[in-house]
């Protein structure tokens, strides 16, 4: 999940600004994933070509500029209009973080400050949000609607850590700060922990390319390390619907979650109905199947359970257990 605070954060925003301009984030993405077939589909083909434009721009205005016929205000409505819409859509994610903090400001059970024991404390309150925001997310078909798309490729590496259906970061932001709010973690303390916070999450998603073996030394025995999250993101038996935690995976170890990476069983991405190349079965694949299921059972009281059940919760057979036991 991204948030948008910290410096790191907002070189790293800036970053993907520069890069969205120059339309080159679709095909580093595309790149990224080593599939050179998908270059020819109708997306690859307008990642390829979406750098043209804005490189065709740079190259009016430096020759404008060499001929000192350059004029600000030719460029000026038109590129203040590109920025406005980037701020804006950053402002949103913010805005529902303060709106989240300030109403349930006052409903605080304790208030804490800024210092070092309240920064644990602020820690294990943030991944115990992150837990509860996560494993809602799988354990209740409506927010899996949500969830789902990130868990819809079928590789892992860096561009996955951008997989999220646009009401994700909303959703994780209501449950995560609002449960930290009501905790009273100290506004800073929360900020510097969205940071490290927001940058492990992403760095969790390199694959097994650039680092084939994720459990980074003896660091797995203590914070959970990319090794814990590809087995999260694997849908073996034995893997699916663990490790729910970011970095500290005290929580999975607390709720009978903790999973580690069994070196016999390679970890198998993706969600076990879906077409993961398929960008609209990625994204409202699950709305669309959860919408049939609603549709076709009789009783009310069924339609219901549809969307608070779990993804594979039937009227008939219940949620069925997952054997995990002899699983490969
Ligand atoms: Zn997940
Ligand atoms: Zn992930």
């Amino acid at each position: 999940m991204s948030q948008e605070f910290g410096l790191t954060q907002v070189l790293s925003a800036a970053l993907q600004e520069v890069l969205q301009f120059l339309g080159l984030q679709d095909l580093i993405v595309l790149l990224g994933s080593g599939d050179s077939a998908s270059l020819l589909s109708l997306d690859g083909l307008y990642a390829l070509f979406a750098p043209l434009i804005p490189v065709l721009l740079i190259i009016e205005i430096l020759a404008a500029i060499a001929r000192g016929q350059f004029q600000w205000q030719h460029f000026r409505v038109p590129l203040l209009t590109l920025v406005t819409n980037g701020i804006i859509g950053r402002f949103i994610s913010l805005a529902i973080a303060v709106t989240v903090a300030s109403t349930l400001q006052p409903f605080a059970l304790l208030e804490t400050s800024f210092t070092w024991y309240w920064f644990v404390y602020g820690y294990l309150v943030w991944e115990f949000a992150h837990f509860i925001y996560h494993w809602a997310g799988h354990k209740v078909r409506l927010l899996w609607c949500i969830h789902s798309t990130h868990h819809a490729p079928q590789h892992m590496n860096l561009s996955v850590s951008y997989a999220h259906f646009f009401l994700e970061a909303p959703y994780a932001d209501l449950v995560r700060i609002g449960i930290c709010t009501l905790l009273g973690v100290d506004p800073l303390v929360l900020m510097i922990v969205i940071g490290i916070d927001a940058i492990w999450g992403s760095l969790i998603h390199i694959g097994e390319e650039l680092m084939p073996d994720g459990r980074m030394g003896r660091l797995h025995k203590y914070i959970l390390t990319p090794s814990h999250h590809r087995v999260h993101h694997a849908k073996n038996p034995v893997y699916v619907d663990t490790n729910y935690c970011n970095l500290l995976n005290v929580w999975d170890r607390v709720f009978g979650t903790y999973q580690e990476q069994d070196p016999n069983i390679r970890p198998e991405y993706g969600i076990k109905r879906k077409d993961g190349n398929n960008f609209f079965e990625c994204y409202f694949g699950e709305i669309a199947s959860l919408a049939r299921d609603v549709r076709q059972t009789p009783r009310w009281v069924d339609k219901f359970r549809y969307l608070i059940m779990p993804p594979n919760w039937t009227p008939e057979e219940g949620t069925p257990v997952i054997n995990r036991e002899g699983a490969v």
